[in-house]
Protein backbone atom coordinates (compact mmCIF):
# COMPACT_ATOMS: atom_id res chain seq x y z
CA UNK A 1 0.00 0.00 0.00
CA UNK A 2 1.95 3.39 -1.13
CA UNK A 3 2.47 5.75 2.35
CA UNK A 4 1.44 9.21 1.70
CA UNK A 5 4.67 11.18 3.05
CA UNK A 6 3.39 14.44 5.05
CA UNK A 7 4.65 17.52 3.54
CA UNK A 8 6.46 19.53 6.73
CA UNK A 9 3.41 22.17 7.14
CA UNK A 10 1.22 18.78 7.41
CA UNK A 11 3.54 16.88 10.11
CA UNK A 12 3.49 20.53 12.13
CA UNK A 13 0.01 20.39 12.07
CA UNK A 14 -0.03 17.11 13.08
CA UNK A 15 2.43 16.91 15.65
CA UNK A 16 3.40 20.01 16.68
CA UNK A 17 1.86 21.94 20.06
CA UNK A 18 2.02 24.62 17.53
CA UNK A 19 0.79 27.31 21.07
CA UNK A 20 4.56 26.59 22.23
CA UNK A 21 6.78 27.90 19.81
CA UNK A 22 9.37 29.18 19.55
CA UNK A 23 11.10 26.79 21.04
CA UNK A 24 13.62 27.36 24.30
CA UNK A 25 16.30 25.31 22.57
CA UNK A 26 19.61 27.93 21.30
CA UNK A 27 20.00 28.55 18.02
CA UNK A 28 21.46 25.33 16.17
CA UNK A 29 20.58 22.86 18.66
CA UNK A 30 20.86 19.52 17.42
CA UNK A 31 17.88 18.18 19.45
CA UNK A 32 15.01 19.09 17.19
CA UNK A 33 16.62 17.53 14.52
CA UNK A 34 16.59 14.30 16.10
CA UNK A 35 12.83 14.99 17.11
CA UNK A 36 12.36 15.70 14.02
CA UNK A 37 13.56 12.28 12.75
CA UNK A 38 11.50 10.66 15.59
CA UNK A 39 8.23 12.44 14.57
CA UNK A 40 8.86 11.37 10.91
CA UNK A 41 9.79 7.74 11.92
CA UNK A 42 6.43 7.56 13.82
CA UNK A 43 4.69 8.44 11.00
CA UNK A 44 6.41 6.98 8.09
CA UNK A 45 5.62 3.86 10.10
CA UNK A 46 1.35 5.03 10.38
CA UNK A 47 1.19 4.62 14.13
CA UNK A 48 -1.58 6.40 15.96
CA UNK A 49 -0.29 9.02 17.90
CA UNK A 50 -2.88 7.39 20.83
CA UNK A 51 -0.97 4.45 20.71
CA UNK A 52 2.48 5.89 21.49
CA UNK A 53 4.05 7.45 24.30
CA UNK A 54 7.07 9.07 25.22
CA UNK A 55 8.55 9.30 28.64
CA UNK A 56 11.30 12.00 28.93
CA UNK A 57 13.92 12.69 30.94
CA UNK A 58 15.64 15.71 32.59
CA UNK A 59 17.91 17.84 30.52
CA UNK A 60 17.34 20.31 27.48
CA UNK A 61 15.73 16.95 25.20
CA UNK A 62 13.59 16.92 28.35
CA UNK A 63 11.95 19.90 26.76
CA UNK A 64 10.69 17.76 23.61
CA UNK A 65 7.05 17.56 25.47
CA UNK A 66 6.25 20.90 24.94
CA UNK A 67 6.55 20.76 21.52
CA UNK A 68 4.94 17.85 20.46
CA UNK A 69 1.63 16.31 20.66
CA UNK A 70 1.64 12.60 21.92
CA UNK A 71 0.88 11.64 25.24
CA UNK A 72 4.17 12.05 27.53
CA UNK A 73 5.30 11.53 30.66
CA UNK A 74 8.59 14.12 31.58
CA UNK A 75 10.61 12.13 34.27
CA UNK A 76 12.71 12.90 37.19
CA UNK A 77 16.21 13.03 36.09
CA UNK A 78 17.80 9.80 34.81
CA UNK A 79 14.34 7.87 35.47
CA UNK A 80 12.15 8.04 32.13
CA UNK A 81 13.50 4.24 31.76
CA UNK A 82 11.62 3.39 34.61
CA UNK A 83 8.41 5.43 33.95
CA UNK A 84 8.61 3.76 30.43
CA UNK A 85 8.66 -0.21 31.88
CA UNK A 86 5.89 0.54 34.29
CA UNK A 87 4.39 1.78 31.70
CA UNK A 88 4.85 -0.79 28.71
CA UNK A 89 4.07 -3.76 31.49
CA UNK A 90 0.95 -1.89 32.26
CA UNK A 91 0.07 -1.35 28.60
CA UNK A 92 2.08 -3.83 26.23
CA UNK A 93 0.14 -2.38 22.98
CA UNK A 94 1.41 0.70 23.24
CA UNK A 95 4.49 2.14 21.80
CA UNK A 96 6.81 3.24 24.29
CA UNK A 97 9.72 5.75 23.29
CA UNK A 98 11.88 7.32 26.11
CA UNK A 99 14.13 10.23 24.82
CA UNK A 100 16.79 10.94 27.23
CA UNK A 101 20.26 13.17 27.15
CA UNK A 102 24.03 11.71 27.83
CA UNK A 103 23.90 12.86 31.40
CA UNK A 104 20.49 11.91 32.19
CA UNK A 105 20.25 7.97 30.49
CA UNK A 106 24.25 6.56 31.14
CA UNK A 107 25.14 9.45 34.17
CA UNK A 108 22.21 9.61 36.54
CA UNK A 109 20.02 7.18 35.17
CA UNK A 110 23.02 4.86 33.85
CA UNK A 111 21.62 1.87 36.42
CA UNK A 112 17.91 2.29 34.86
CA UNK A 113 19.50 1.88 31.47
CA UNK A 114 21.56 -0.89 32.46
CA UNK A 115 18.46 -3.01 33.16
CA UNK A 116 16.21 -2.05 31.20
CA UNK A 117 18.83 -3.14 28.81
CA UNK A 118 18.73 -6.26 30.92
CA UNK A 119 15.24 -7.34 30.53
CA UNK A 120 15.65 -6.46 26.65
CA UNK A 121 12.11 -4.89 27.60
CA UNK A 122 10.39 -3.60 23.97
CA UNK A 123 11.22 -0.02 24.74
CA UNK A 124 13.10 2.64 22.32
CA UNK A 125 15.42 4.39 23.92
CA UNK A 126 16.51 7.61 21.80
CA UNK A 127 19.70 8.70 23.20
CA UNK A 128 20.49 12.56 22.58
CA UNK A 129 24.17 12.64 22.67
CA UNK A 130 26.01 16.21 22.67
CA UNK A 131 28.24 14.97 24.98
CA UNK A 132 27.66 17.66 27.92
CA UNK A 133 25.23 18.62 30.40
CA UNK A 134 23.80 21.37 28.20
CA UNK A 135 20.84 22.76 30.19
CA UNK A 136 22.60 22.61 33.93
CA UNK A 137 25.61 24.54 32.70
CA UNK A 138 28.05 22.57 30.37
CA UNK A 139 29.26 19.84 33.14
CA UNK A 140 31.10 16.93 31.29
CA UNK A 141 28.93 14.05 31.60
CA UNK A 142 30.03 10.16 31.36
CA UNK A 143 29.57 10.67 27.78
CA UNK A 144 31.79 13.56 27.12
CA UNK A 145 34.90 12.43 25.33
CA UNK A 146 38.32 12.42 27.47
CA UNK A 147 40.30 15.56 27.28
CA UNK A 148 37.86 17.25 26.54
CA UNK A 149 36.91 20.80 28.10
CA UNK A 150 33.37 21.52 30.16
CA UNK A 151 32.73 23.85 32.92
CA UNK A 152 33.83 21.03 35.46
CA UNK A 153 36.68 19.83 33.22
CA UNK A 154 38.29 23.33 32.73
CA UNK A 155 42.24 21.48 31.90
CA UNK A 156 40.51 18.37 29.94
CA UNK A 157 38.30 15.78 31.32
CA UNK A 158 40.91 13.01 32.40
CA UNK A 159 38.07 10.16 32.93
CA UNK A 160 37.04 7.58 30.55
CA UNK A 161 34.37 8.10 28.34
CA UNK A 162 31.05 5.87 28.00
CA UNK A 163 30.14 4.17 24.25
CA UNK A 164 26.49 4.22 25.07
CA UNK A 165 26.24 1.38 22.03
CA UNK A 166 28.86 -0.93 24.01
CA UNK A 167 27.32 -0.69 27.36
CA UNK A 168 23.82 -1.34 25.80
CA UNK A 169 25.30 -4.24 24.23
CA UNK A 170 27.06 -5.37 27.33
CA UNK A 171 23.93 -5.02 29.13
CA UNK A 172 21.78 -7.14 26.87
CA UNK A 173 19.77 -4.39 24.64
CA UNK A 174 18.79 -6.15 21.64
CA UNK A 175 18.93 -3.41 19.15
CA UNK A 176 21.61 -0.62 18.52
CA UNK A 177 22.05 2.05 16.28
CA UNK A 178 23.84 5.31 15.87
CA UNK A 179 23.43 8.42 13.64
CA UNK A 180 24.12 11.63 13.76
CA UNK A 181 22.36 15.05 13.19
CA UNK A 182 24.57 15.31 9.83
CA UNK A 183 22.70 12.01 8.86
CA UNK A 184 19.41 12.86 9.76
CA UNK A 185 17.78 10.70 7.14
CA UNK A 186 19.29 7.72 8.62
CA UNK A 187 19.19 8.76 12.18
CA UNK A 188 14.59 8.59 10.84
CA UNK A 189 15.50 4.95 9.41
CA UNK A 190 17.05 3.54 12.34
CA UNK A 191 14.71 5.08 14.54
CA UNK A 192 11.82 3.17 12.44
CA UNK A 193 13.75 0.30 12.55
CA UNK A 194 14.00 0.28 16.51
CA UNK A 195 10.28 1.15 17.25
CA UNK A 196 9.42 -1.74 15.18
CA UNK A 197 11.70 -3.96 16.87
CA UNK A 198 10.77 -5.93 19.49
CA UNK A 199 12.64 -5.57 22.47
CA UNK A 200 14.76 -2.96 24.21
CA UNK A 201 16.40 -0.94 20.99
CA UNK A 202 18.95 1.86 21.23
CA UNK A 203 19.51 4.92 18.98
CA UNK A 204 22.17 6.92 20.35
CA UNK A 205 21.95 10.27 17.86
CA UNK A 206 25.01 12.43 17.79
CA UNK A 207 23.79 16.03 18.39
CA UNK A 208 25.43 19.43 18.38
CA UNK A 209 25.11 21.55 21.63
CA UNK A 210 26.99 24.34 20.32
CA UNK A 211 26.35 26.63 23.17
CA UNK A 212 28.28 24.40 25.48
CA UNK A 213 29.99 21.87 24.23
CA UNK A 214 30.69 23.63 20.41
CA UNK A 215 31.81 26.77 22.61
CA UNK A 216 33.77 25.17 25.45
CA UNK A 217 35.56 22.97 22.91
CA UNK A 218 35.90 26.02 20.37
CA UNK A 219 34.51 23.83 17.59
CA UNK A 220 32.25 26.39 16.20
CA UNK A 221 28.95 27.10 15.96
CA UNK A 222 26.27 24.33 14.61
CA UNK A 223 27.16 23.92 10.97
CA UNK A 224 31.28 23.47 11.99
CA UNK A 225 30.01 20.64 14.58
CA UNK A 226 27.84 19.09 11.67
CA UNK A 227 30.87 19.46 9.15
CA UNK A 228 32.61 17.29 11.98
CA UNK A 229 30.19 14.56 12.51
CA UNK A 230 30.33 14.32 8.46
CA UNK A 231 34.12 13.79 8.30
CA UNK A 232 34.43 11.81 11.43
CA UNK A 233 31.41 9.38 10.87
CA UNK A 234 32.26 5.93 9.41
CA UNK A 235 28.74 3.76 8.14
CA UNK A 236 29.37 0.35 9.51
CA UNK A 237 27.36 -3.00 9.99
CA UNK A 238 28.38 -3.85 13.48
CA UNK A 239 29.65 -2.37 17.09
CA UNK A 240 32.79 -4.67 16.19
CA UNK A 241 33.62 -3.18 12.60
CA UNK A 242 37.33 -1.64 12.87
CA UNK A 243 37.39 1.89 12.64
CA UNK A 244 40.26 4.64 12.31
CA UNK A 245 40.99 6.17 15.91
CA UNK A 246 38.91 9.19 16.07
CA UNK A 247 35.77 8.00 13.95
CA UNK A 248 32.20 6.99 15.10
CA UNK A 249 30.83 4.20 13.63
CA UNK A 250 26.76 4.73 12.59
CA UNK A 251 24.54 2.18 11.51
CA UNK A 252 22.94 -0.24 12.27
CA UNK A 253 25.48 -1.83 14.71
CA UNK A 254 23.77 -4.40 16.52
CA UNK A 255 20.76 -6.95 16.43
CA UNK A 256 19.66 -9.71 18.76
CA UNK A 257 16.92 -12.07 19.03
CA UNK A 258 16.36 -12.59 23.19
CA UNK A 259 12.77 -13.28 24.86
CA UNK A 260 10.98 -9.75 25.56
CA UNK A 261 10.07 -8.74 29.32
CA UNK A 262 6.46 -7.99 29.08
CA UNK A 263 5.83 -11.70 27.56
CA UNK A 264 8.28 -13.34 29.97
CA UNK A 265 6.23 -11.47 32.73
CA UNK A 266 3.17 -12.28 31.65
CA UNK A 267 3.76 -15.94 32.29
CA UNK A 268 4.55 -14.87 34.99
CA UNK A 269 1.38 -13.16 35.65
CA UNK A 270 -0.65 -16.11 34.53
CA UNK A 271 1.14 -18.63 36.55
CA UNK A 272 0.36 -16.41 39.54
CA UNK A 273 -3.17 -16.64 38.74
CA UNK A 274 -3.02 -20.11 37.74
CA UNK A 275 -1.74 -20.82 41.53
CA UNK A 276 -3.90 -18.42 42.97
CA UNK A 277 -7.08 -20.26 41.68
CA UNK A 278 -6.19 -23.90 42.78
CA UNK A 279 -5.67 -22.38 46.18
CA UNK A 280 -9.30 -20.99 46.01
CA UNK A 281 -8.27 -17.64 46.01
S1 LIG B 1 22.51 24.31 25.94
FE1 LIG B 1 23.15 23.02 24.25
S2 LIG B 1 21.77 21.23 24.27
FE2 LIG B 1 20.84 22.86 25.52
S3 LIG B 1 19.45 23.95 24.13
FE3 LIG B 1 21.42 25.03 24.12
S4 LIG B 1 22.58 24.14 22.39
FE4 LIG B 1 20.88 22.74 22.89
Amino acid sequence: MPVHVLHANELKEKYVLTRNLPTIWCAGCGIGTVLGAAVRAIDGLGLDKKDVVFTIGIGCSGYSSRYVNFDAAHTTHGRALTTATGLKLANPKLTVITLTGDGDCVGIGGNHFIHAARRNIDVTAILFNNSIYGMTGGQYSPATPTGALSTTSPYGMVEGTIDPCELARAAGATYIARSTTYHVQLLRQLIAKAITHKGFSLVEAIAQCPNQFGRLNKIGAAPEMMRQYKREAVRVDSLDAEVPPGKIKIGELYKADRPEYTKMYAKVREEAKRRAAARGQ
